[in-house]
């Protein structure tokens, strides 16, 4: 059975770019629920551990360097399907490659800077979500 809930980022292109208010919008007319948010940044430590399942790709200095680079936004969302909807509702990882409409396609601007980030199993869900919240903060 799938779950109802996944984690994503507004990652730091899309604060920078002043995007947050473009891409909540976008979540929500979708029909996602917040459940969960918090403007912060990570340290390079923790987007280390945060992105620790990519760390013999060879993107992965790259990738831990420019998450840490600037604020981000983390979120739990709500929606039945959650994970595969909002994977759908963001587009492929390459903005060139994200279908028209996605939040990649609008508002990426490369594929290490793509916006957004969006869990890709309910279980990872579950684990990400976890990293940035707990207990009380979840509604
Ligand atoms: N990434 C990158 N270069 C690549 C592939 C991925 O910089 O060639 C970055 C990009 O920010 C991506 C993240 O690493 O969102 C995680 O990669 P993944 O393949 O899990 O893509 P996603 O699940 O985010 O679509
Ligand atoms: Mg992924």
């Amino acid at each position: 059975m799938q779950g109802n809930k996944t984690f994503t980022m507004i990652k730091p292109d899309g604060v920078a770019n002043n995007y947050i208010g473009a891409i909540l919008d976008k979540i929500i007319a979708a029909g996602f629920n917040i459940k969960a948010m918090k403007y912060t940044r990570l340290s390079r430590q923790e987007a280390e551990t945060f992105y620790a399942i990519h760390s013999e790709r060879p993107f992965f200095g790259e990738l831990v360097e420019y998450m840490s680079s600037g604020p981000i936004v983390a979120a739990i969302l709500e929606k039945e399907n959650a994970v595969e909807d909002f994977r759908t509702l963001i587009g492929a990882t390459d903005p060139a490659k994200a279908a028209e409409g996605t939040i990649r396609k609008m508002y990426a601007e490369s594929i290490s800077a793509n916006a957004v980030h969006g869990s890709d199993s309910d279980e990872n869900a579950a684990i990400e979500g976890a990293f940035f919240f707990s207990g009380r903060e979840i509604f």
